[in-house]
């Protein structure tokens, strides 16, 4: 009788702005082990993450580890600088060579995708963008990101999608400073995270839904949506990240998405055509080792 085989053991990480997730798991996104660890700066994060992998699993007992990491970062393999970070606003992180330490760390051979895209294959394959042929996931916290999901698969791009820093028209009655550096009023910098601290002094979740702090930032990304369904018409958007799920701003966003399209794209108005993730805080980590468990994925650009 021959032995019985053991399911193939895959490593996850998702890098985010702020925390690591860092996971051994099956192909089907289960967990084995993981940990969750400060982003600081890649000499200190960097150990940490191997001595993790090293603990759990034997050095080339890995078929594959999937990382889904912030950007902006190059993640055409065919570039001479695929793996390293661009200029980033988090100190030891610009320029680095992300790919190249994780080589150092583990044998295993690497997918990488942006953290965003890393979510959305989550979502897809586990979650509210399982069988949709044009999905997009949205994430609205510290930043605005986005990943275009074509059956599951991050449609191929140059760089990303920088979703985020898409220009919105600013509200009459709004003359709070952009927290974007780049841009004076893209929705990163009028409607994520740190731009709703500066204006209003704490986070969306200190305000009720009905009222008018909620309603800038829903009006904004309301903007923000529209756009990207006249561009893109997806089957669904998934709205995730901190701010994303203040409660009560995905009805209100719906609202404002369809006041900006003024009876346009009419498909856009079906039920739980915007929603939350499915699986929360999960689907950056569960996307990250479906990366690595798929070969095909791990072969596209
Ligand atoms: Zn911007």
């Amino acid at each position: 009788m021959p032995p019985v085989r053991e399911p193939a053991l895959y490593g996850g990480i998702e890098l985010g702005g702020t925390k690591t997730l860092v996971a051994i798991g099956d192909a089907a996104g289960g967990f084995r082990a993981r940990i969750t660890l400060p982003t600081a700066a890649p000499a200190v994060l960097l150990p940490q993450i191997g001595a993790f992998l090293a603990d759990h699993a034997a050095e080339g007992a890995l078929a594959g580890l999937g990382v889904g990491a912030f950007g902006p970062i190059v993640i055409d393999q065919a570039a001479s600088d695929y793996g390293r970070l661009l200029e980033t606003n988090k100190p030891g992180w610009s320029g680095f060579d992300l790919v190249g330490a994780l080589r150092n760390v583990s044998s295993a051979p690497i997918k990488l995708v942006t953290d965003v895209a890393a979510a959305g294959i989550g979502e897809a394959r586990l979650g509210a963008l399982r069988g949709v042929a044009l999905g997009l996931y949205l994430t609205i916290g510290t930043g605005i990101g986005g990943a275009v999901l074509h059956h599951g698969l991050p449609l191929p791009a140059l760089l990303h999608p920088e979703i985020g820093h898409i220009p919105l028209l600013r509200q009459a009655d709004d003359a709070s400073p952009s927290t974007c550096r780049f841009h004076a009023h893209c929705a990163e910098g009028l409607a994520a995270g740190p731009a709703i601290a500066a204006r209003f002094g704490r986070s969306l979740n200190h305000f009720s839904s009905d009222g008018v702090e909620q309603g800038l930032v829903a009006e904004y990304l309301g903007q923000l949506v529209a756009t990207l369904v006249l561009t893109l018409s997806p089957h669904r958007i998934v709205i995730g990240g901190g701010v994303g799920s203040a409660p009560g701003l995905i009805p209100a966003v719906e609202a404002a998405m369809l006041r900006q399209l003024a009876g346009y794209g009419g498909a856009a108005t079906a039920t739980g055509y915007l929603c939350p993730p499915t699986l929360a805080g999960d689907a950056g980590i569960v996307g990250a080792l479906c990366c690595a468990a798929d070969a095909p994925l791990a072969m596209a650009a």
